[in-house]
């Protein structure tokens, strides 16, 4: 590092014109990259106790590099004037399309959504893109409110239930208190003939005359056959109730099998939908996450290579533009097909959105990775696509990347994403391998 010399100004005008060079050398510092450098060389100078003549070299860089910033600024700004509101608008729209076709759409907003898509994808007047903006909140506000009218609806269901599961468990409760009563009754009834029983012996020790005891013999058995008899009615009585609360209970046991099963099979559909994208049948990016993380978990423990790769549609926006979105959405969809049958069953791909697309290879390298792509590369170019009898020209890029020791999924991803960034630098239709 350069010792500072310490600066005494040789003449008073030369002194206003460094405290000036001073001022502007402060006041611009890191306004500008292009600037830097002489900023720099300005300094060191002053620094070594350089004239002022000296330094006029340095200035006058100084001045044409102000020029040629003044300049670049005017034209980026006229640059920005041409297209002004319809490039915001354009802008606006495209994000727009991103979130309709990122937002998890329930099964009865999907024409509505994709109708919408068609509209923002159109080219539009002033007056159409306010009210596609309207709409698209419109809608919107509705997914969000249809959903938590959902969501409420399971709540009152699960409220349904736990008060059923209730009033069984109280069910259960009466039938035991009932069986329990049973079995009092039985011990007085059997405290009851012990006793018939016993005053029987008693007045059969004491009669002293046949005719008596035949008499008190009868009287006995006629209020034990009474008590047997009260006692078989209650227990009848008993049995119906008990088989009646059995049958009920049944009958609600199974209106609960029922609405669980029903919601069941209704949360696994919901379930499904929101891992899987609409247009492809793809798993979408959600799905893609969640097995990312299992993979990552899996390559951790076995350390078995594991290669990514991230596949993106060539000029697909010129699909769109000159065949309608409707062979845009065609091709995303033929695509999906193409990249899910040229690899193997182990292998994960997902629409990660838009027209890109996803791949997870566990057992496989980069290398081995490349071989497969320039397969699936080849064979898509090879097969184009068909609008209205023309024959289209369909391209994909990808890049790939193998997770190494200490990666994180973004690690891998990021790198990935370079790759794929070279091959459409390099021309697209092509397949890269990352490398450092
Ligand atoms: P590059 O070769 O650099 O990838 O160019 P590109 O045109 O493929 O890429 P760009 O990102 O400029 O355009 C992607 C387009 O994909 C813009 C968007 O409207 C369109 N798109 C996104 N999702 C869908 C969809 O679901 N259906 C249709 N038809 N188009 C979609
Ligand atoms: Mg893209
Ligand atoms: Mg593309």
């Amino acid at each position: 590092m350069a010792t500072a010399t310490p600066y005494s100004a040789p003449l008073d005008n030369e002194k206003f014109l460094y405290k000036l060079v001073i001022q502007l050398l402060i006041f611009c510092q890191g306004s500008h990259k292009l600037l830097e450098p002489h900023l720099l060389a300005i300094g060191a100078k002053l620094r070594s106790g350089a004239n002022s003549h000296e330094l006029l070299s340095e200035l006058q860089a100084v001045s044409k590099t102000l020029l040629h910033i003044s300049k670049q600024a005017k034209q980026d700004v006229s640059a920005g004037e041409d297209d002004g509101p319809v490039s915001q608008n354009n802008y606006l729209l495209e994000r727009l399309d991103e979130l309709l076709s990122d937002a998890e759409v329930p099964l009865r907003f999907q024409q509505q959504t994709s109708l919408l898509k068609q509209r923002v994808r159109a080219n539009l007047s002033e007056d159409s893109y306010k009210k596609v903006i309207d709409s698209a909140i419109t809608l919107l506000l509705n997914i969000k409110d249809y959903s938590a009218s959902e969501q409420k609806g399971i709540d009152v269901f699960l409220g349904d239930l736990s008060e059923k599961l209730d009033e069984l468990g109280q069910d259960v409760e009466t039938a035991g208190q009932a069986n329990r009563a049973l079995i009092d009754d039985r011990e007085i009834m059997n405290t009851e003939i012990h006793r018939q029983v016993g005053s029987l012996k008693d007045s059969t020790k004491a009669a002293d005359e046949l005719d008596m005891l035949k008499d008190q013999t009868a009287e006995h058995l006629d209020r034990l056959l009474e008590r047997l008899l009260e006692h078989k009615q209650i227990e009848d009585e008993r049995q119906r109730d008990a088989q009646e609360k059995i049958e009920l209970m049944t009958q609600k046991l199974q209106e609960l099998e029922t609405e669980t099963e029903t919601l069941r099979v209704k949360l696994k559909i919901e379930h499904d939908k929101a891992l899987n994208d609409s247009l492809t049948g793809l798993p979408n990016r959600l799905a893609y996450n969640n097995r990312a993380e299992m993979e990552l978990k899996r390559w951790k423990r076995y350390k078995a290579p594991l290669a990514l790769i991230i596949w993106d549609i060539d000029f697909f926006k010129r699909i769109n533009d000159t065949y309608g979105h409707k062979s845009g959405d065609k091709t995303l969809a033929l695509v999906a097909q193409l990249l899910l049958n040229n690899c193997r069953e182990t292998d994960f791909v997902a629409r990660y959105g838009g027209e890109e697309f996803v791949m997870l290879m566990p057992n496989t390298s980069a290398l081995q990775a490349l071989e497969m792509a320039e397969n699936t590369r080849k064979m898509i170019q090879s097969c184009g696509f068909n609008s209205n009898g023309e024959n289209v020209n369909l391209t994909i890029s990808c890049g790939i990347s193998e997770f190494k020791e200490g990666d994180t999924h973004d690690d891998v991803f990021v790198r990935a994403d370079q790759a794929l960034y070279q091959s459409k630098q390099g021309g697209r239709n092509r397949c890269t391998v990352f490398e450092p």
